[in-house]
């Protein structure tokens, strides 16, 4: 039997709509720039690029309705509204034609940003981690299972205190769910747990403590969380 030199931390997870059982997070992926207006409001050309990734840490999630911490180390915390893929089943190499059956669910999802840290990796070369993958960067609404979403299209709206920042739909995605998934299972071998944010529209803007974000991707649900 395998002993610890301590408890194993706890298993990240997401809570379900309608269910009592928990969705395990194994890791979390984000899409770069996948919406042309957040591209080119962020200075680059989005017919040229491919899609890339960064990361986020399993337990970075916020779940729905709990507050969002102010980082430390910002003076400049972005909201970034999403739709978050749940993958059920894993592969590698997927086929764009298979890939919505490697699909759990979905929910609506925030990927927070140290905006200024962030530009400054951006600047010198240096990794996006510490302004995408810090603690408590990836509040997420409830799970819905994937019958019935049509992830193709659909209007994706983030609320800053009842004013709308952010709204757009799903059918401008660059980078659709199925070629997103297969591309990223080219680079890993996806597997059970994984979330992956698919991008952001574009209106993406500072936060401050005291704020009520409410974001809603339609067909599949609400996501809330306030910044204290
Ligand atoms: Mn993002």
């Amino acid at each position: 039997m395998v002993s610890y030199v301590f408890p194993p931390p706890p298993v990240a997870a997401l809570p379900i709509k309608g269910s009592d059982a928990l969705f395990p997070v194994r890791r979390i992926f984000c899409v770069g720039r996948n919406y042309a207006e957040h591209a080119i409001e962020m200075g680059s050309d989005p017919t040229r690029e491919p899609p890339f990734y960064f990361t986020k840490p399993a337990d970075s999630v916020v779940i729905n309705g709990a507050d969002t911490p102010y980082p430390s180390v910002t003076k400049s915390l972005h909201h970034e509204m999403e739709l978050v893929v749940a993958i059920g089943r894993g592969g590698r190499n997927i086929s764009v034609a298979d890939a919505l059956s490697h699909v759990w669910g979905y929910c609506a999802g925030l990927d927070m940003t140290r905006r200024d840290i962030q530009n400054e990796a951006k600047k010198t070369g240096r990794p996006w981690d510490m302004g995408k993958g810090f603690d408590k960067s990836a509040p997420m609404g409830l799970l819905v299972p994937a019958a019935g979403v049509n992830p193709a299209k659909g209007k994706i709206e983030l609320k800053v205190n009842g004013k709308v920042t952010q709204t757009s739909d799903l059918a401008k995605l660059i980078w659709s769910v199925p070629e997103v998934i297969a591309n990223l299972s080219e680079l890993v071998e996806l597997a059970p747990g994984d979330l992956i944010m698919t991008g952001t529209p574009e209106g993406v803007a500072a936060v401050v403590r005291g704020d009520v974000l409410e974001g809603f991707v339609e067909g599949v649900g609400d996501i809330r969380t306030k910044i204290i």
